[in-house]
This record gives structure tokens, C-alpha cells and sequence, in this order.
């Protein structure tokens, strides 16, 4: 009996698998597909994703082949500067296309010692109080004490437990590919900067070896979800541009909509939903990817915390009641950039509005802090004005924080050296240490980085320790 299976080895299901393992959680990833993906659908990680991989030890694998970008805004097409005074201490994006993420999350789960068996589809499930039994389809049966739906946005997983996805289907689609061009480079820009003066959800981005990412939208929704042809791109290209730019050789054709739908729930006994199973939206802001990896990184350690017996009562409710809200504002704010990518002219002049606002550096900083989710605060109540938001780095006296969250444990980063970790001291990290740009005695950290405690008063501690971290030992 494996502890928790992962239904869809993307990246949600990979970074969640990773995360389990740093706790030994005995898990199984079971992926549909024979072999990885080449989809160029996300195509990078925003700051707090590039957080969470510095936190894990993960970043230098990423900024060895991807460079960084700092975009501000990026809201509804619109860029601007990055804003002063982010509270962030990676103010930056790394540009890693989705097979890239996919290759070294995929590489980091099995050198933890994941289990990944591709070729293997989930068909069935039922739940009874011990585990659940999940069914393949060849017909083979595996036991579980959990399962995790990480397998997309026509998540299986979703349907088998019942759970409602409301929302709306696509009423526009965009046609995405890979393909080489004959045009030269300035005949391209100069017809993308005319289309784009009105249409933003066109473009041609020059990309390696003479491959170029081809973004169009389509002649309407297709009934079918096929994918589209290389004449499709053509007929749509000169129907914008004038010019089909000489397209060849594609490399990848797919077509994307822009549907926008929720989960009910993220929970149902001992079944959960994470990454595009729980929600989808439009790619506009580039949040998918990141809003799924951050489900994991959420779920993992609250999932091994119940695999190891020491969680509290409810830790495992909090995921959904955490990481439904951070959705849901993903969800909104892709409605509300899909509306700013209108071409009426209501549409064009609510863009030009909206940019001027975004000159004012605090919308920047607000619309930027809402893309890169660096501001994502889960309610933990009254308190502090760090509680429940992620700690961002900061430099110690002996290195750094984030360096000393690499075993994913909770963590008191202790300026008064008065305190103790107590009988939590096997789930939590007591580090004794001062930082120049943290103004409070000591904050509790969950694994995930977020703040569960600010003070210096012991027995308050204490009480804190027991409602995250269960009873303490000895
Ligand atoms: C055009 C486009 C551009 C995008 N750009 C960005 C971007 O710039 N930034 C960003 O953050 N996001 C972006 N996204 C969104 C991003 O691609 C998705 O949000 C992300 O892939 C979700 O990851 P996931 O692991 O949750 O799901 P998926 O990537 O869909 O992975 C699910 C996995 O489950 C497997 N699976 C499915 N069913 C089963 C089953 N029954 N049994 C076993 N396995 C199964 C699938 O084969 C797949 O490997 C973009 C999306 C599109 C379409």
C-alpha cells in the first residue's frame, strides 16, 4: 500500500511528489502519457514560484539554462517597469519554457526517490476509511492511504468524486505553435506591431534554431478540440497580417480557449484536487503553471504531516481553505485581463486607462504582486502583519533564510535566543540568529514559508507550535 498516489506527473503532480518525499511519504506518481511533454504552454516560473525553488535548493538548476525577466505589470498585455519595492528578495521571473520546469521537477522527484510510472492511465476510484483504490486502464488496482488529482484540467480524478467545476466554456480561441518562418525578422515586426495596436492575443516571438511561436487567434471555438492544421495557422495569419509569413515545418500545433472554471471543493474524504484539476483559466499573466505548483507546495508537507501521525486536527482541511481563495483571485483576475484584451473600443479605451493607472507605482506594485503571487496572505486571523504571508529571504548574520528551508521542516528563526522549539524540535527547526531586515523577536515558519506566529512571549509560542505542528514528544 503506497501513502498517497499522484494522479498526473505535470508539474503540480511532480513538485507534489518531491515535496512528499523530503518527508519519505511512500508515493506514486501514475502518469497517462509514455513520455514527457513538449508542449510549449507555460512559459515561466513568476517570484514566488522562483522563491519556492530557492527555498528547496532548486533555483540554481533553473537560472543554469533559463534567463531571468522583470516584468511589471503584465496584466491584459500590458508590461511595465518592475515596481519599487516588492516585497520580494528574488524581484525577478525566470523564463523557463514548460518541458524545461518539467525536466528538472520530473529529475528532482526521482533523485528523491519518487516512484514514476508513465503509460498508466487512472480510470476508477472508491474510498473506504482506510485508503483508496485506484484503478488503471489495464484493469490493474492499487491501494493507497491518499490520492491526489494532479491530472489537468479534464481531470478524471475530478469527475470520479463528483465534483462540480462551474464557470464558463470558451467563447474565443487562440492558436498556438511552433513552427519556422521565411518572412525575415523586420517584415514580422513591423506586421506584429500593427496587429497588436489592436489585437493582443497576436504574435510571432522568435525562439531557437529558426523556430518561432506562433500566437493567432482562431475562426471561431472548435467543437472537437482538435488540434489545429498548419493551413488553419494560415488562413488566420493572413486573415490578421495580410501575410501567412512563409510557415513551415511545425514543430507543435495546439488551440487553447479561454474557459474559466473552479472546483466546489478541493477535498473529498480521502481524495484531493490540485493544479489545473481544481482550476483553469486563460494563460493571460502566465499563472497557471505557478498557481499549481503552489497548491503543492502547500498540500505536501500537510499530507506527510498526516502520513507521519503528528498532524493536528484539521491541518489538512486548511489546504482547501487556503488555496481555494489564492484560485479564485486567478481565476477573477484572468476574467477581468480577458476583458482588458477586448477589441471593441470600450475595450481599447478601458486598456489605455488601466495602463495610465499602472504608472502610478503602487497599482504596479499591487497588479504585480497579485500576478507574481508574492502577496498571497492566507487568513490566519487577527495579528501581525506578517501573519500569513509568506517570509520573503532575508540575509542573517550566518547566511540566509531560504538556505535553511531546504528539508522543507517548519522553522523559528529566533533573534532573542530566550526561545525553544520544545517537544516540536523532530518537525521543527530552532535557529538562533539575527537579520538586519526583520524588525520582530522571532516568527514561526510553516514549511511552506508562511507565518504562523510573530512575538517573543514563550507559552504564545508553544500554543502555536501545538495548532500547526501537533503534540509535542517527550
Ligand atoms: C497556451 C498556454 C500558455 C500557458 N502559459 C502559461 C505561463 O506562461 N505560465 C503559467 O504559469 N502557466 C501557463 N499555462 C498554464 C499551464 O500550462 C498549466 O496551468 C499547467 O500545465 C498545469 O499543470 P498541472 O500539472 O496542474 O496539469 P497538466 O500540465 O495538465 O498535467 C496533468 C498531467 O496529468 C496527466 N493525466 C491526465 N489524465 C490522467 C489520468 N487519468 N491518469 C494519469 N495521468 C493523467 C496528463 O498526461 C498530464 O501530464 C499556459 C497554458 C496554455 C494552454
Amino acid at each position: 500500500m503506497f501513502d498517497v498516489i499522484v494522479a498526473g506527473g505535470g508539474p503540480t503532480g511532480l513538485m507534489l511528489a518531491a515535496e512528499l518525499r523530503l518527508h519519505d511519504v511512500l508515493v506514486l506518481v501514475l502518469e497517462k502519457r509514455d513520455e514527457p511533454t513538449n508542449e510549449s504552454r507555460g512559459q515561466g516560473l513568476h517570484a514566488r514560484s522562483v522563491e519556492m525553488m530557492d527555498q528547496r535548493g532548486m533555483l540554481d538548476r533553473f537560472l543554469a539554462v533559463s534567463e531571468k525577466f522583470q516584468v511589471g505589470g503584465l496584466f491584459g498585455g500590458i508590461m511595465k517597469p518592475w515596481p519599487e519595492r516588492l516585497d520580494t528578495a528574488h524581484p525577478y521571473g525566470v523564463a523557463a519554457p514548460q518541458p524545461v520546469t518539467e525536466r528538472l521537477l520530473n529529475e528532482r522527484a526521482l533523485e528523491l526517490g519518487t516512484e514514476i510510472r508513465r503509460g498508466h492511465e487512472v480510470v476508477g476510484l472508491r474510498q473506504d476509511e482506510d485508503g483508496v483504490t485506484v484503478e488503471l486502464a489495464d484493469g490493474t488496482e492499487l491501494r493507497s492511504r491518499y490520492l491526489v488529482g494532479c491530472d489537468g484540467g479534464r481531470s478524471a480524478v475530478r469527475k470520479l468524486i463528483g465534483v462540480d467545476f462551474p464557470g464558463e466554456p470558451a467563447t474565443v480561441e487562440t492558436l498556438l505553435g511552433d513552427m519556422e518562418v521565411t518572412a525575415d525578422p523586420e517584415t514580422i515586426a513591423a506586421a506584429v506591431e500593427e496587429v497588436r495596436k489592436t489585437q493582443l492575443r497576436f504574435g510571432v516571438t522568435p525562439g531557437e534554431n529558426g523556430v518561432c511561436r506562433i500566437v493567432v487567434p482562431a475562426d471561431g471555438v472548435a467543437e472537437d478540440r482538435a488540434a489545429p492544421t498548419l493551413d488553419e495557422f494560415r488562413q488566420q495569419l493572413r486573415a490578421f497580417a495580410g501575410t501567412d509569413f512563409g510557415v513551415h515545418s511545425p514543430r507543435w500545433l495546439s488551440r487553447f480557449g479561454d474557459a474559466t472554471r473552479q472546483a466546489e471543493r478541493y477535498r473529498v474524504g480521502r481524495v484531493f484536487l490540485a493544479g489545473d484539476a481544481a482550476h483553469i483559466h486563460p494563460p493571460t499573466g502566465g499563472q497557471g503553471l505557478n498557481l499549481g505548483i503552489q497548491d503543492a507546495f502547500n498540500l505536501g508537507w500537510k499530507l506527510a504531516a498526516e502520513v507521519a501521525g503528528w498532524a493536528p486536527e484539521g491541518l489538512l482541511d486548511t489546504y482547501e481553505a487556503e488555496r481555494r481563495p489564492a484560485g479564485r483571485r486567478v481565476v477573477e483576475n484572468t476574467r477581468a485581463q480577458m476583458t482588458l484584451l477586448g477589441t471593441d473600443a470600450g475595450a481599447t479605451a478601458l486598456r489605455e486607462l488601466f495602463s495610465k493607472l499602472m504608472d502610478f507605482e503602487e497599482v504596479n506594485r499591487y497588479v504585480t504582486g497579485m500576478i507574481t503571487a508574492v502577496d498571497v496572505r492566507y487568513d490566519l486571523g487577527e495579528g501581525h502583519e506578517l501573519l500569513g504571508l509568506r517570509m520573503r529571504d532575508v540575509a542573517l548574520k550566518r547566511g540566509r533564510l531560504y538556505e535553511l528551508m531546504r528539508g522543507g521542516r517548519g522553522l523559528l528563526l529566533d533573534q532573542t535566543g530566550r526561545l525553544s522549539v520544545g517537544g516540536w524540535a523532530d518537525r521543527v527547526d530552532h535557529v538562533v540568529d539575527v537579520s538586519e531586515e526583520l524588525d520582530v523577536p522571532a516568527v514561526l515558519l510553516r514549511p511552506d514559508g508562511h507565518v504562523v506566529w510573530v512575538g517573543e512571549d514563550r507559552q504564545e509560542l508553544h500554543g502555536r507550535l501545538g495548532e500547526w505542528f501537533g503534540a509535542a514528544t517527550g
